[in-house]
């Protein structure tokens, strides 16, 4: 075999290109240049701490040039990254960092109150990043250990299918489980969507408000934006009004983000006339509605193309092709390189492949496919089963190799023996003109079994009540699947990744025990 690393993305960039904006950040930008340049500095100082070539580094800093420094210093020794999620508390980053072994964390300097003791607790040493001037921190700077230490030269390539990553799954569904990524999967993911999918210029200027500890704003933006010497517009954390400013002050040619910050910037374009000048806009992570869609296109005069992805596949698996006319309502055609197919959800011990149109479980097979869940042979078992990774999400995939999510099969709601699906009462829900976000779940019901409820958002200065929303469902869709209790809230739970977490709300709406 030969050798690669996704440390070339950066260096490789860097060495053809110094000169061109890498980051806007605020005022301020950063050249391609000196970010390679600090990016050796960093992994000099990392060397120095003794990482080395399968080491693992837990990385808990923001969306900033830093993240991109240590990422890919880590990466140029050869050492593994274990992003850590920005939200997590200190018992949870403990968690990442015993279960990943990691060697090292690298902390930003405003998250230490929660790293910081976590480190302790594992045994972990810690050095920091991200100091504001002339603040004490009680870490070691890394800026500080690589001035004083020799840079490294070059990257170093390993084996395609060594490790480059650890990312935990967000863990909407449970506990988060390391999943493991080889530089074969994260450097295929992005020439793939270069070449095919979503044709990204260099004088792209691409939306980065995704976490980058997370595959969604790791790949399909940092590493993908990089390789082709992009810039990114950097926004630490999102707020909508701010993200329509930035965007249109660095002129953002493409937006690429989950349903809840479409949600964000459709509202902050009624309070400004700011519009970036966007070629496209790309939608992942969970199920865009088409009413959604619609409003974001209209406003902002770009196509929206939304894909399907996964940590556990680097992460897209389809895709509706820039240059091709989108498909609302569905996640486009599977990716080069990539078999999507849809099996049987109730055989287990083996994958029983269904045929076109019908519906099942989403398994994949592919280049993109990571290597098991760290540590944890049951559930890589469980996930993998003859080669095939079972997604966990229901969908169809019709004759023209197009495939549609359905929802996730633990999401599915059985009320009465029928299943309802909550992104369709979503979609009806979000229909509404008052309804700005909906998040349908089943609460358990001692007679049905589950019941249908809905948690909405309304628009800013609309008004609706419960019962009027439960009409407007009621007369659109079958009578087994409205929702038979709307709570109007002023916010859904959210994961960091953008994500509503339904378990959360399930947990408050369940009836109490008996
Ligand atoms: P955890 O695995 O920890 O519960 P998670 O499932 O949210 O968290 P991710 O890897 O971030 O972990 O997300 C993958 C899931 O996101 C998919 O399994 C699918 O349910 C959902 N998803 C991604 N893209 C789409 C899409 N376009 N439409 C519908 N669902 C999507």
């Amino acid at each position: 075999y030969g050798t690669m690393s996704v440390a070339a993305i950066l260096a490789e960039t860097a060495r053809r290109h110094p000169d061109r904006t890498a980051f806007h950040i605020g005022d301020r930008t950063v050249a391609y240049g000196p970010l390679w340049q600090q990016t050796l500095a960093y992994a000099g100082a990392l060397r120095e701490r003794g990482v080395g070539p399968g080491d693992r580094v837990a990385v808990h800093v923001p969306n900033v040039p830093d993240f991109a420094r240590v990422y890919y210093a880590v990466l140029s020794l050869g050492a593994v990254v274990v992003p850590v999620h920005l939200l997590f508390k200190s018992g949870e980053i403990e968690f990442v960092l015993r279960d990943s072994g990691s060697r090292l964390l690298v902390a930003a300097a405003p998250l230490l109150g929660e790293s910081l003791p976590a480190a302790a607790a594992a045994g972990v040493p810690t050095v920091t990043v991200l100091v504001p001037d002339g603040v004490d921190v009680p870490a070691p700077r890394l800026e500080d250990e690589a001035a004083a230490a020799t840079p490294l030269r070059t990257y170093a390539s390993v084996n395609p299918l060594h490790p480059a990553t650890i990312l935990y799954t967000s863990g909407t569904t449970g506990r988060p489980k390391g999943a493991v990524s080889s530089h074969l999967a994260l450097v295929e993911q992005v020439h793939v969507t270069l070449i095919d999918t979503c044709d990204i210029r260099a004088d792209d200027v691409i939306f980065g408000g995704l976490p980058f500890f997370h595959t969604f704003g790791q790949s399909s933006v940092l590493n993908t934006a990089f390789r082709r010497g992009a810039s990114v517009v950097l926004l630490p954390r999102f707020d909508p009004d701010e993200a329509l400013a930035a965007m249109t002050r660095h002129g953002a040619t493409i937006f690429t983000a989950v349903p809840t910050m479409y949600v964000g910037l459709v509202q902050a374009a009624t309070r400004t006339a700011d519009r970036p000048p966007l070629r496209f806009a790309v939608s992942g992570g969970a199920a865009l509605p088409v009413a959604l869609l619609e409003a974001f296109e209209a406003t902002f005069g770009a196509p929206v193309h939304e894909g399907y992805g996964l940590t556990e596949t680097a992460p897209t698996v389809s895709f509706n092709y820039v240059g091709e006319r989108p498909r609302p309502g569905t996640v486009g055609r599977p990716l080069w390189g990539v078999d999507v197919e849809i099996a049987d959800p109730w055989v287990t011990d083996r994958v029983d492949l269904l045929g076109p149109g019908e519906l099942g479980e989403v398994v994949v097979r592919g280049h993109n496919l990571f290597k098991g869940y760290l540590g944890n042979p049951e559930a890589s078992a469980a996930a993998v089963v003859d080669g095939w990774f079972r997604t966990g999400d229901l969908g169809t995939k019709d004759e023209d190799d197009v495939v549609t999510i359905v929802d996730r099969t633990k999401d599915m709601i059985v009320r009465s023996g029928y299943n309802v699906y909550p992104s369709e009462v979503e979609g009806t829900l979000v229909r509404h003109p008052a309804v700005a976000q909906a998040a349908v779940f089943g609460v358990p019901d001692p007679v049905r079994g589950q019941e249908v409820h809905a948690a909405v958002v309304l628009e800013p200065g609309a008004h609706a009540t419960a019962d009027e929303l439960v009409g407007y469902v009621r007369d659109r869709i079958a009578a087994y699947k409205y929702p038979r209790v709307v709570h109007v809230r002023d916010a859904l739970p959210m994961g960091g990744s953008g994500k509503i977490l339904k378990r959360e709300l399930v947990a408050e709406y369940a009836p109490a025990p008996a």
